[in-house]
């Protein structure tokens, strides 16, 4: 269900932590030309050159952008910055409606190319979670591929909170949606760990599963003042970002010291050879999050009730909270429309 070519030219990640996986087979037959760049986004000191195949689009090139900047914001938000310099996001049109399978590459600046269905609105612009995942993979540096689960689990643990704290996703549906698929990542019989079992649930869920262990064991450690977003943003202060080849263990090092605790490591000695089989309802217990049809509640009596809300919004020790982050990115943000054709 996933695909990372690691030659030279063509080293990417071909995502699929949904129901497209198939469909976004398709996107790994596209090579990516030079096309004719269209418009320019500036997200702080990074810059995005977004390119529109040939093909129709009903939705206006606002709407398209504002999709853009909404996704680069989110992910900029939560890791302090544009996770690279310089990016280039190829559109492909194709037919239908909604955000479909997308591709990121580290080579050549790195790149993301990403299908639009022609009946897209702005509706399914705003509800996207692809992009934003597609951009939270330039915030981690390329690793080997019995590690893939790590670089999809980033991704889809992270782009929710992201996309919720620049208030792009209700902060309930965003715990539902997680309570509810988290379990897609537990060990299955035979399970021989996250390096050496490579199915889809634990390479992409597995991931996420990891990355919300240590993120509550980065809380619990720290007295509430750190968590997994103060351990990637050293990975990626340290130059970590998709650009670069590291080996998994440097990363989590790297990680460990920004929040001075040892967890990624430990962790990771616990996952990567073995099933590690979580109580995940007991974990939502003592977050205070209890399901309740297709909406959850909020528990504040529950013993870590704090530390959900810190996950959700950001430690403390993690400035600049959301909304203040948001206004000062929405006021750098600018588009050229350098449109050539
Ligand atoms: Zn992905």
């Amino acid at each position: 269900m996933y695909e990372k070519q690691r030659s030279f030219r063509f080293r990417s990640i071909l995502c699929s932590p949904g129901w497209l996986g198939p469909l976004a087979l398709f996107v790994a037959a596209c090579a990516y030309p030079a096309d004719t760049v269209t418009s320019t986004v500036l997200i702080g000191n990074s810059r995005i050159d977004v390119s529109t195949e040939e093909g129709q689009l009903h939705a206006p090139k606002e709407d398209v952008m504002k999709w853009v900047q909404w996704s680069a914001e989110a992910v900029a938000g939560y890791y302090g910055r544009f996770p690279v310099p310089h990016t280039s996001l190829r559109i492909i049109p194709t037919s239908g409606d909604g955000v479909r399978g997308g591709r990121t590459w580290g080579d050549h600046g790195s790149h993301i190319s990403i299908h639009v269905g022609a009946d897209t609105t702005w509706s399914d612009f705003a509800d996207d979670w692809m992009l934003p995942h597609e951009m939270i993979h330039l915030a981690f540096p390329d690793v080997d591929d019995r590690h893939h689960w790590i670089e999809e689990g980033i991704s889809v643990y992270v782009e929710p909170f992201a996309r919720v704290r620049a208030h792009h996703m209700d902060v309930n549906q965003m715990w539902f949606e997680v309570v509810r698929d988290m379990p897609k990542g537990l060990p299955g019989p035979g399970d021989e760990g996250l390096d050496h079992t490579h199915t889809w649930g634990r390479t992409y869920w597995g991931g996420a599963l990891f990355c919300l262990l240590a993120d509550i064991e980065i809380h619990e450690k720290t007295n509430n003042q750190k968590g997994l977003q103060d351990a990637l943003r050293g990975i990626l202060d340290a130059g970590g970002n998709i650009q670069q080849e590291w080996d998994l263990q440097k990363a989590l090092e790297v990680g460990d010291r920004a929040t001075g605790v040892a967890v990624l490591v430990p962790l990771y000695e616990e996952m990567k050879d073995q099933p590690h089989p979580v109580d995940l309802p007991a974990t939502w217990a003592k977050l205070g999050i209890e399901r309740d049809g297709d909406k959850v509640r909020f528990l504040d009596s529950a013993s870590e009730a704090k530390i959900r809300e810190a996950i959700t919004w950001g430690a403390t020790s993690s400035p600049p909270d959301a909304l203040k982050k948001s206004a000062t990115l929405e006021n750098l943000t600018i588009f050229a429309g350098r449109t050539t054709r």
